[in-house]
């Protein structure tokens, strides 16, 4: 993944600064998967193992050789995964913190910049789920666009792919024009399938998809984004415009419920 000079990011610096050590986000930037691709085997992290680890290691450090025992080092996963206090009762771990977001989102805008300078921008984004990350995607984008939103909606309440209806349908002329597509997740890819059965009919010169998050694990239908921020195993994911049941779009990072919550207890 091509990485931006620091003197590019002075917004994502300032989320450092604010909300996490910034120390520790510049050795957890070494880790960002390529393309960004999330493990959840090896994602998050048991805080009690971690800290069950550092007592011992401190009490037995007399007699180990080597250096004296880090413990901001051992710290900082446990810190990353756990989310802020408002949410610990609903929300089991963080998946993708803020700052990482952040820094995804940047790196789409400058992509997504290069690929259609010059040309007749419409994006398109689904609503709801997408309001979040569009928003900061749109604020990345220095070049002329247009907006419109097709309105989507699953019959079902809460975490099921039923059957589709569309709420809003497209106002803009996407005719000879650039088209891109935007979603919050690429699951079973029947939304975006549907959505794409209706907008190639109107001819658009070129038509690209971009998701938040893709996960391949389920898809049924055969289709593909073209810009991806995250690729994430079969996981129930909220936070940053994904909801369960029209809550947690508010959460500024991507997150997994506890299970209490998702069985409705
Ligand atoms: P599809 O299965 O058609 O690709 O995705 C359908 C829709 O289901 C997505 O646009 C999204 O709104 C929702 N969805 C799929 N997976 C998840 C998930 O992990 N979390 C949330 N909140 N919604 C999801
Ligand atoms: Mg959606």
């Amino acid at each position: 993944m091509h990485r931006d000079p620091p003197s590019a990011r002075p917004q994502v610096t300032e989320y450092y600064k604010l909300s996490e050590k910034p120390p520790s986000l510049r050795k957890r930037r070494t880790l960002i998967f390529e393309p960004a691709i999330l493990n959840l085997n090896s994602s998050p992290v048991d805080e009690t193992h971690l800290n069950k680890q550092a007592g011992s290691r401190r009490r037995g450090s007399a007699a180990l050789p080597g250096p004296p025992f880090d413990k901001t080092h051992l710290k900082k996963p446990a810190h990353s995964q756990r989310p802020p206090p408002p949410w610990r009762e609903e929300i089991r771990s963080v998946l993708i913190s803020r700052a990482r977001l952040a820094r995804r989102v940047h790196a789409l805008a400058r992509q997504i910049e290069k690929d259609f300078a010059g040309g007749d921008l419409v994006i398109v984004a689904l609503l709801n789920g997408t309001v979040v990350f569009l928003a900061d995607l749109l604020r990345g984008l220095s070049l002329p666009l247009r907006l419109d939103f097709i309105g989507v909606s699953s019959y079902r309440d809460g975490a099921g792919s039923g059957g589709l209806i569309f709420t809003k349908e497209l106002r803009l002329d996407v005719s000879g024009r650039d088209v891109l597509l935007v979603d919050d997740i690429l699951d079973t890819g029947r939304t975006l399938s549907r959505v794409l059965a209706k907008l190639r009919p109107l001819q658009p010169r070129r038509l690209k998809i971009c998701v938040l998050l893709d996960k391949p694990a389920r898809r049924l239908e055969k289709i593909a984004a073209d810009y991806v921020g995250f690729t994430i195993p079969d996981e129930f994911v909220v936070g940053y415009g994904l909801d369960y049941g029209e809550k947690y779009r508010n959460l500024p990072f991507v997150g997994l419920l506890h299970p209490r919550i998702a069985q409705g207890g």
